[in-house]
């Protein structure tokens, strides 16, 4: 995958923090800023959470990253990609996508509520499988 490239399609400016912060997305999947932020201080010590704020920023309004909003955590980023719902466990927070077909949720909603309604975001919360193993492990 040629970061550079993808950038440059977006019409985004290439820089190495930039490259960096694709770099930690494809890796991490969805991320906050938080965990961000600490992720880019070994390459780059000196920069300042205003300014990752601002290169995310930048990214969304590009659609090139989209924030996905976590009822009661903080928002985290992805790589844009087709619309999708996600999966986060409670305990570890790990995050997955999936593909769901919420079509017939979504014309529901319509029906009920006269709104003129395109899109969604579903989170469903949970404990994932690796957190069941070890809560089986000590009882
Ligand atoms: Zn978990
Ligand atoms: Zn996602």
């Amino acid at each position: 995958m040629n970061y550079i490239t993808i950038l440059q399609n977006h019409n985004l400016k290439v820089t190495p923090q930039r490259l960096e912060i694709v770099d930690i997305l494809y890796k991490n999947g969805h991320i906050n800023i938080d965990d961000l932020y600490k992720s880019l201080q070994s390459k780059f010590p000196s920069l300042s959470l205003a300014t990752i704020y601002k290169n995310i920023n930048t990214m969304c309004e590009k659609l090139f990253l989209s924030e996905v909003k976590i009822p009661h955590k903080k928002n985290v980023y992805e790589l844009s990609k087709k619309e999708h719902s996600h999966v986060i466990c409670s305990k570890c927070n790990t995050i997955i996508d999936i593909n769901l077909d919420i079509s017939t949720i979504l014309n529901k909603a319509k029906q009920i509520s006269k709104f003129n309604l395109n899109t969604s975001s579903i989170v469903f919360n949970g404990i994932c499988p690796n957190c069941l193993d070890k809560k089986e492990n000590l009882s």
